[in-house]
């Protein structure tokens, strides 16, 4: 299962759980389903549970970690959800999976007012070198660059 909330994952590791039926370890990768249920010790209660299928006999777990509703677990996700955005945010990263080396698209930051600014600016220099000075180069690391050195096209 992709995407374990990570105190799930910490609680997982200190604890370190084993199969009922083997004692085998179980790991978060084992996980095949986390969330909120009727506790089976007292059906008045909801507990959070994972459902883990362990690696080597295939016996099915079902772990109870702490009474806990289901809205108790939307929002604890989603202020995780919104820490992970923020920490990646601040690292200019994009959401990536390992798995899936895809992009995902991310919302754009940029505003309205940026994009007139940028588009007025380009309207404004002459040419390719003109404008790659103004982001900071200089005009002998520009020739280095050339592609071709004679070539007068912008
Ligand atoms: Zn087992």
């Amino acid at each position: 299962m992709k995407n374990i909330p990570k105190w799930v994952v910490k609680t997982m590791r200190i604890e370190n759980f084993s199969c009922n039926e083997c004692n085998k370890s179980l790991k978060e990768k084992d996980v095949i389903a986390v969330g909120v249920r009727n506790s089976h010790k007292d059906r008045k209660y909801e507990s959070f549970f994972i459902e883990i299928m362990c690696s080597k006999c295939d016996e099915i777990i079902i772990l109870e970690l702490k009474d806990m509703s289901l809205v108790d677990l939307s929002l604890e996700i989603l202020s995780e959800q919104s820490e992970i955005e923020i920490r990646r945010e601040e690292r200019g990263e994009m959401e990536e999976s390992n798995v899936n080396k895809k992009r995902v698209k991310t919302k754009s930051k940029i505003t309205q007012k940026e994009i007139k600014e940028v588009s007025k600016f380009l309207k404004s220099i002459d040419s390719h070198d003109d404008f790659l000075i103004s982001l900071g180069m200089t005009p002998e690391e520009i020739d280095e660059y050339k592609f071709k050195p004679d070539n007068t096209d912008i």
